[in-house]
């Protein structure tokens, strides 16, 4: 599993499903996100290249208390 801390502090942002226009790949469960679904990107600060897309149950069970 991904663990996107390691690289410091994280820009989440709720994907809507207009803006949604791809499929990626989840690497909370690694199933695809399809497009038009409502999601999560978490995007590293100072990394912004390393962003990954979670679903948003799959991103809220990993960090529960935060
Ligand atoms: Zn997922």
């Amino acid at each position: 599993m991904d663990n996107p801390e390691i690289l410091g502090e994280l820009d989440v942002r709720f994907v809507q499903p207009y803006e949604a226009h791809k499929a990626y790949v989840c690497p909370g469960c690694n199933r695809d996100i399809p497009p038009r679904t409502h999601h999560v990107v978490v995007v590293p600060v100072d990394a912004p290249d390393l962003r990954r897309h979670w679903h948003k149950g799959c991103w809220e069970r990993r960090r529960p208390s935060s």
